[in-house]
């Protein structure tokens, strides 16, 4: 049976958000690994809290939890169950709590989880995605060349001697309050327990060579600009039994020439001639799933605008697409010959020309409220 997340934060059901923030800072200091050198129990309880925390700190993910407990995260998009989380990622959840750089272990990117002994964990590598609204809507299959280091083929590992294995040198130090053990990565290995015992010429001093690698990434439906993904087991290898880091994707939106984003909505700006206004039209815009033709009515007020319902973003939380709106911009001729500026003349004391907003014909205020409704 897993803990109960508001349990291991000590929290009741009803705890607002400062009250979760404070409960997980108070246990992330407590069971911090640099304050608990080696001690495994305290491990434990870090991750435990953090991953208590990943969820009760969002809203849906809370939502989720309550609803469904600890099933709401298995083996769904998103992870966060099942000790989920490795060192970098409770880490990185630190800027959030201590305001600013969590930091890492020294030397390689941490040390991941696995059957309660520490592993060394391989470096991660960053890249950046630049995707078109289009992919951005309906998901994407990116193939990415990725330089990553990697063992080299005939390197071969021999246990620690510093170490024996272990990764982490004790000493026993004499204080005023007695005497005190402490622990501390071992420097000969690094961490990792092992060092090297054969390798070939072009590898590095820890056996690992750069290597160019294609990578598929899976994007999903509705990211953003600035979005990281995390591909995982990506980044650079480790030496010896280490895991790899990952690969951090970071997401960039191109500009699209006629649609607009905002959130899971677009927005599209159509101009239509003073006649088509009067007389309606037909007209194909731009969507991200292809060209389509709509229908503008006869009469048709400039600033209408038109909602083309599930034509915009899917939700990356899956909660449904966005829609398109259409804004219907009446073009006001510019440059009139004689015969034009006399029928216009003509038209100035006409009644038909005459405003007279009726209360469908909202304000553009009154519209802007819909839209955000
Ligand atoms: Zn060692």
């Amino acid at each position: 049976m897993k803990e109960d997340y508001y349990e291991i934060l000590g929290l009741s059901k009803s705890a607002t958000k400062p009250e979760i923030k404070k409960a997980y800072r108070k246990k992330a200091i407590e069971f911090h690994p640099d304050k608990n050198p080696g001690d495994s129990n305290a491990e434990e309880s870090f991750k435990k809290a953090a991953e208590a925390y990943e969820i009760l700190s969002n809203d849906d993910k809370r939502a989720k939890y309550d609803r469904f407990g600890h099933q709401a995260f298995d083996g769904g998009f998103g992870g966060g169950g099942g000790g989920g989380m490795n060192m970098d990622d409770i880490f990185s959840q630190f800027g959030d709590i201590f305001g600013g750089g969590g930091g890492g272990f020294s030397g390689f990117g941490g040390f991941g989880g696995g059957g309660g002994q520490r592993r060394v964990k391989g470096s991660n590598l960053r890249i950046r995605v630049s995707l078109t609204l289009e992919e951005i809507a309906n998901g994407a299959e990116k193939k990415i060349k990725v330089k990553r280091k990697v063992q080299a083929e005939g390197t071969t590992y021999k246990t620690c001697s510093t170490c024996s294995g272990t990764g982490q040198v004790t000493r026993i130090t004499n204080t005023i309050l007695g005497r005190m053990q402490t622990a501390s990565p071992c420097t000969v290995c690094g961490g990792a327990g092992q060092t090297i015992d054969k390798k070939p010429a072009e590898a590095d001093a820890h056996g690992l060579i750069s290597q160019e690698e294609t990578v598929t990434i899976k994007i999903p439906a509705g990211v953003e600009d600035g979005m990281q993904l995390k591909v995982s087991n990506k980044g650079n290898e480790a030496p010896g039994n280490g895991i790899p880091g990952d690969l951090l994707v970071a997401i960039e939106e191109k500009a699209h020439p006629t649609l607009q984003r905002e959130g899971d909505n677009l927005h599209y700006d159509l101009y239509i001639s003073y006649s088509e206004a009067v007389l309606g039209a037909s007209r194909e815009i731009d969507t991200v799933s292809g060209k389509v033709r709509i229908k503008i009515d006869e009469g048709v007020q400039s600033g209408k605008i038109l909602r083309l319902r599930g034509k915009g973003i899917s939700n990356i939380n899956g909660y449904g697409k966005g829609d398109l709106l259409v804004h219907v911009n009446v073009w006001t001729p510019k440059v009139l010959n004689k015969e034009q500026k006399e029928f216009f003349e003509k038209m100035a004391t006409d009644e038909n020309f005459q405003p007279n907003p009726e209360k469908s014909d909202k304000s553009f205020f009154e519209k802007v409220k819909d839209m955000f409704s």
